[in-house]
């Protein structure tokens, strides 16, 4: 069988979904092809049902605190129960929703969907094992968006007992002890949630703090949840081996004094990174440049390969599915003949942690370290009616916006505390705008609002905040 198209899109992930429907919208010919299910990492084994399993989690540590004397005047003598099954089974249900509309939306778009794994035999032309046997595809534009995968450890592969964020995602059962490795986006998150559900959890993270894309002032109230929830953190620990007896498997590392420690779990999740897919679909038939472990691309995403395209987590950090999209649309737009360019001022990031931290733009210390002088206004959501009647305002929590100092345009906004990634929009669109502190203090924000914080971090910042004394 063989089939020519306009557009061969690579990878059915947030990157390559979109590239495909924005292709099919604008009239391209296209066809996508996932040897998986369409939705890739972010909505079948990522972002999505991790997001689930931590609501769950969330939902069932707030039941629990409802145990005893109750909370808020309200309580439940006996306390939750889990059943960690039917949680994954309802998770699993979110799933098969967003994967049933990514396929129905391919196809109102008017792209053809090929199911199989495609390999490539030059720079327009690959071969896809689909169930009715092989399909050639040859196009004239190739997207690649074949995303990325967990790093494993050399002595540690995955397998039984030592798990990645897909399985730790998809446990029948609750583990006693959970041994997390790597205190980053997914060790933390996840981490968070099993210990919400009752499971001990222990970390060991190579570096000196947890998350490193965040400074200290921001990982403060995570460090303190953390803390006040007996989750031992081991900070500069190397794990070095990893040995099961039984149903236990014991972690042997080094501490950060050089002495040789072990951690016990009945699971070990290894969450030390992400690598781009470049290996099993014939990129090497393929003239196309590397930059490191990612295929290079330019701000068009344009590979050293005419008309070969590449996007996603395949081409560098920072690997969120938000930032695929945006580039998948892009590409589609540039190939129908519009004239784009991926050139962001900033792409927000967000952890959805115990309590979730955002930021967008730069930091006062990287500012600094750019030679910027900068104004910088913080708003602690202790201050906030909203919050404290959420029970959010005794996290440590607070918002920062960082400005320049000249001319108070906005560089950086960051902010830590319960419900905070539902801020990203408005901090992303912000800077973006390169809105300056007095726009975002003379919008009128609701009260009473999260959203708030925002304003009064600004007015902080012109020296004046209402709620909050100097
Ligand atoms: P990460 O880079 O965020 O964190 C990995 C951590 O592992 C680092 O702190 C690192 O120092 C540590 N580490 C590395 N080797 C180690 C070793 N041998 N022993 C102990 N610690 C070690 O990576 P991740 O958490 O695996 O996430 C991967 C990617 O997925 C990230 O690029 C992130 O952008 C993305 N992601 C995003 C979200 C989100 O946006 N909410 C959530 C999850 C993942």
């Amino acid at each position: 069988m063989g089939r020519n198209c306009k557009v061969l899109i690579v990878g059915a992930g947030p990157g390559g979904y979109v590239a495909a429907i924005r292709a099919g919208q604008l009239g391209l010919d296209t066809v996508i092809v996932e040897g998986d299910r369409a939705g890739g990492t972010c909505l079948i084994r990522g972002c999505i049902p991790s997001k689930a399993v931590i609501h769950a989690a969330t939902r069932f540590e707030e039941l629990g605190a409802h145990a005893g004397d109750g909370d808020m005047g309200i309580s439940l003598p006996d306390g939750p129960m889990l059943n960690m099954g039917k949680l994954v089974e309802w998770k699993e249900s979110i799933v098969d929703k967003l994967n049933s509309g990514v396929e129905m939306l391919l196809k109102k778009a008017g792209v053809e969907l090929v199911r199989g794994w495609a390999t490539f035999r030059d720079g327009k032309t690959c071969d896809v094992e689909t169930s009715e046997g092989s399909v050639k595809i040859t196009a004239e534009h190739v997207v690649l968006a074949t995303g990325s995968r967990a790093t494993e450890l050399s002595f540690m592969p995955f397998g039984g007992n030592i798990i990645s964020s897909t399985e730790a995602l998809e446990l029948g059962e609750l583990p006693e002890r959970l041994v997390v490795i790597g205190a980053g986006y997914i060790g933390l998150e996840l981490g968070i949630a099993y210990r919400k559900l009752g499971c001990q959890v222990e970390f060991i993270e190579a570096l000196d703090h947890i998350l490193p894309l965040y400074d200290a002032e921001l990982v403060r109230p995570i460090s303190m949840w953390l803390r006040k929830h007996k989750v031992p953190m081991h900070l500069s620990a190397r794990a070095t081996e990893a040995k099961t007896r039984g149903k236990t498997t014991t972690v042997g590392f080094t501490d950060a004094d050089g002495k040789a420690q072990k951690a016990k779990g009945e699971r070990v999740l290894v969450a030390v990174g992400r690598r781009p897919c470049t290996e099993g679909w014939g990129l090497e038939n393929m003239a196309i440049d590397l930059d490191g472990p990612f295929v290079k691309v330019d701000t068009r995403c344009r590979t050293s390969m005419r008309n070969v395209w590449a996007i996603g987590d395949l081409v560098g950090e920072p690997m969120l599915a938000h930032k695929a999209s945006a580039q998948g649309e892009m590409v589609a737009e540039i190939i129908a003949g519009h004239r784009r360019e991926f050139d962001p001022v900033g792409i927000p990031a967000v952890c959805f942690t115990e309590p979730e931290i955002i930021g967008v733009g730069l930091t006062p210390d990287e500012a600094k370290e750019a030679g910027i002088a900068t104004t910088v206004g913080k708003f602690p959501f202790a201050a906030s009616g909203r919050a404290l009647a959420m029970q959010a305002g005794t996290d440590g929590g607070f918002v920062r916006i960082t400005a320049r100092r000249d001319d108070n345009v906005i560089i950086g906004i960051h902010a830590v505390g319960a419900h905070v990634a539902e801020l990203s929009g408005e901090f992303a669109h912000a800077l973006e705008m390169s809105a300056r502190l007095e726009d975002i203090a003379g919008t009128i924000h609701v009260h009473p609002t999260l959203t708030e914080a925002f304003a009064e971090a600004a007015l902080a910042g012109l020296g004046h905040a209402i709620h909050v004394a100097k």
